[in-house]
């Protein structure tokens, strides 16, 4: 029972923010809501859930954290080098790749947001 609680709170965490935060950030955030949790229950449910295919796991530009994602369908990750913020790209992925089954796409990009290029252009 008391596991099930804790994947809903994770699992309300995530659909609320889609910034892509580590499982320290999730730990920190589900306190509020969920005083009893640990940060290790924190990191076993996400587990759990990776290995499910309920959260996607990212780790971009070397990271040693991982992020965590609810948005599971096939979509790129945009992250700006000036404010650090993850952003979702939707792309249509060639699926189809002749001889090969695809089971997972992970793409990262690099740059500047659009507000992030704005300010510099002004600097
Ligand atoms: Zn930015
Ligand atoms: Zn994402």
């Amino acid at each position: 029972m008391r596991i099930t609680k804790q994947r809903e709170v994770i699992l309300k965490i995530l659909a609320e923010r889609r910034d892509h935060p580590t499982a320290f950030e999730i730990y920190e955030h589900a306190k509020n809501l969920f005083p009893e949790i640990s940060l290790s229950t924190v990191y076993r449910t996400l587990k759990e859930m990776v290995e499910r295919g309920e959260v996607i796991e990212i780790r971009m530009d070397g990271e040693t954290k991982a992020r965590y994602d609810i948005n599971t369908g096939n979509h790129a990750h945009f992250r700006c080098r000036n404010c650090g913020r993850i952003f979702d790209i939707e792309i249509l992925f060639p699926l189809k790749l002749i001889g090969f089954k695809v089971e997972k796409v992970e793409i990262y990009i690099y740059g500047l947001c659009d507000e992030c290029a704005k300010k510099e252009v002004m600097a």
